[in-house]
């Protein structure tokens, strides 16, 4: 799933991203609370309508954002108490409040609220955290007013300790719930611990629904994530790499602010076939990039997009045709491990 925070993921249009490959989008329920307001969207006709996206949308709960909040916020057992950043009024989140807000948005998959421990945290503090989330959750559950057109998804937390993770998937998987992610992760710590938890908490969670690794979406993760089980991604990668002028081509970056690619008249990448690689030259990417020409971050978030997206269809291919493992061992091998939290 490309992100679009605000209902729009930057610099892209619904008709380009449907072309990339699209199948499903992101919407930010923090950001989208505080700006327009879940109000406006309602009034919209919910965000598929107001964003012009007729596909599927999944929006999270806000919970990841409001954590990341250190110095503005106070965490109680009925939910978040924050400042906005954008004009400072006092915002009280609670996993009915996240539910209630969602609800008004109308994506189709809609995410519990959760607690989020920073990394690094000991064990006692994400143990507490882990276990007021599932708490949370069934508030979530029961605070849905609209189960039979979003699916609700149950959040994994549990840190770095993965018998905290392992037991908080299986509390989860015991409520046949339409879909469940592993949360909490990229939050700081080495990829090889984001790897030992992926690897240790998907298979746990019910093969028949889907599984959501959030925030996660560079090729070697998300081969390796599906090796494990996980069916869905999202990432800001292919866009704000975009907006760095930076192409992602067959599993490595080119910067195209680079002097080699000043007279380079050959395309992104030539078996690619996004509008961009069909039409336009490395050198004149370069060109735009280097006069911040806003076209320059269209194009290169258009193949960036395609490029991921084409990444994880190639996957699905080899997967029913039985050459995964083969096919893509290269973005199998794990990454190196310093050390693993028991
Ligand atoms: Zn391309």
């Amino acid at each position: 799933m490309p992100v679009g925070t605000l209902a729009t993921v930057k610099t892209l249009t619904p008709l380009q991203l449907e072309a990339a490959g699209a199948q499903m989008v992101l919407g930010n329920t923090y950001h989208l609370h505080l700006q327009p307001g879940e109000a406006i969207v309602a009034g919209a006709g919910g965000l598929h309508r107001f964003m012009g996206w007729k596909k599927p949308m999944l929006t999270d709960s806000g919970g990841f954002q409001v954590f990341s909040l250190t110095q503005l916020r106070t965490i109680a057992e009925a939910g978040v108490t924050f400042r906005s950043p954008r004009d400072g009024r006092i915002i009280h989140l609670t996993p009915e409040r996240s539910i209630q807000i969602q609800n008004s948005l109308g994506a189709d998959v809609i995410m519990a609220f959760d607690e989020c421990p920073p990394y690094p945290a000991d064990r006692e503090q994400v143990a507490a955290a882990t276990e007021r989330t599932y708490r949370w959750l069934e508030r979530c559950v029961n605070a849905h007013q609209r189960p039979d057109e979003q699916a609700l998804f149950g959040i994994v937390q549990g840190g770095v300790y993965l018998d905290l993770r392992q037991s908080a998937a299986q509390s989860l998987a015991a409520l046949d719930l339409p879909g469940y992610a592993i949360g909490g992760v990229s939050v700081g710590e080495p990829p090889e611990l984001i790897d030992a938890i992926v690897q240790a908490t998907a298979p746990l969670l019910p093969a028949e629904k889907p599984r959501y690794l959030m925030g996660i979406g560079t090729y070697r993760e998300m081969a390796r994530a599906i090796a494990a089980g996980v069916d869905l991604f999202d990432c800001v990668i292919p866009t704000r790499l975009g907006r760095h002028g930076a192409a992602l081509v067959q599993g490595g970056r080119l910067n195209l602010k680079n002097a080699q690619f000043r007279e380079d008249f050959t395309p992104l990448d030539p078996s690619c076939p996004c509008y961009t690689c069909q039409n336009f030259s490395r050198a004149y990417l370069s060109h735009l990039v280097r006069c911040k020409e806003v076209l320059a971050y269209t194009l290169l978030s258009l193949h960036n997009v395609t490029e991921l997206i084409g990444f994880t269809q190639r996957i699905r291919e080899a997967i029913l045709c039985d050459r995964f493992s083969t096919e893509f061992a290269q973005w199998l091998e794990a990454p190196k491990a310093a050390h693993v939290a028991a």
